[in-house]
């Protein structure tokens, strides 16, 4: 599905990230884990195309998108559901729902319902302002705006961050169900633990770079990850 080699990005004259090679395969959940300021947000806006690149090739299945804008990605199934969600505070629930659906010309409808019949919160609140869900409930609205633009590819960046544990819960089963409605998913969590329980595979960055990959269960093991990375 995703396939990206070689990927270099700076912000000014500092690198960040230096040659990142992942691969993504459909229908996959990958995990990218790793320390604060480790490159994964700057990798993952690379990804979607709204971080410039200063070298490397990113590909979907199999064309390459490294020089197309980011709205063209998105047309092109690749949708990212940002840090910090950024849901549009004063419209209703409904409307940032339909707002994700904004590229497409059939109804939304009966995808406002299936949004709904997996975030029951969401139809209950679905007329108030989202400036007034918790976070776990604008998390779960920013999740719902993203699978109303149909995506091929899901990029997740922290959904769990701030959120309460029972909440994570929640979010990271809503998570599961993608995956078996066949969305891939590319996850992005400092919650290294619930990202390994739940991902295929698995890519711990260190300051711009992959030092490790591969089977996330092999990883979850491995005493270097449990020590830096899982706090076991
Ligand atoms: P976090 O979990 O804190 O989001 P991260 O792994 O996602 O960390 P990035 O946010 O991608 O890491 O940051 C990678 C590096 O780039 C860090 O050294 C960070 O300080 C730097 N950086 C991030 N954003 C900017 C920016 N807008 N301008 C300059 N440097 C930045």
């Amino acid at each position: 599905m995703l396939e990206v080699r070689g990927l270099r990005s700076s912000y000014g004259r500092i690198e960040v990230i230096h040659g990142v090679d992942l691969d993504v395969g459909t229908g996959e959940i990958v995990a990218l884990i790793g320390a604060n300021g480790a490159g994964k947000t700057t990798l993952l806006r690379a990804i979607s195309g709204v971080q410039p690149i200063s070298a490397g090739e990113i590909r979907l299945e199999g064309a390459a998108i490294t020089r197309d804008a980011a709205h063209r990605r998105v047309a092109g199934g690749i949708v990212q559901v940002p840090e910090g969600r950024q849901v549009f505070k004063p419209l209703s629930v409904e409307d940032n729902l339909r707002l994700g659906a904004y590229r497409r010309r059939k109804s939304p409808e009966a995808d406002v319902e299936r949004i709904y019949a997996m975030f029951p919160i969401l139809k209950e609140k679905r007329l108030q302002p989202a400036g007034g869900l918790s976070g776990g409930q604008q998390q779960m609205l920013a999740i719902g705006r993203a699978i109303m633009g149909d995506p091929k590819l899901l990029l997740l960046d922290e959904p769990s961050m701030g959120l309460a544990p029972v909440i994570v819960g929640q979010i990271f089963e809503v998570i599961r169900t993608l995956k078996a409605e066949g969305v891939t998913i590319l996850l992005v969590e400092q919650n290294a633990g619930a990202a390994l329980a739940i991902a295929d595979r698995a890519y711990v960055m260190e300051t711009g770079r992959m030092a490790m990959s591969g089977i996330a269960s092999v990883l979850a093991a491995d005493e270097n990850v449990r020590r830096a990375y899982l706090g076991i």
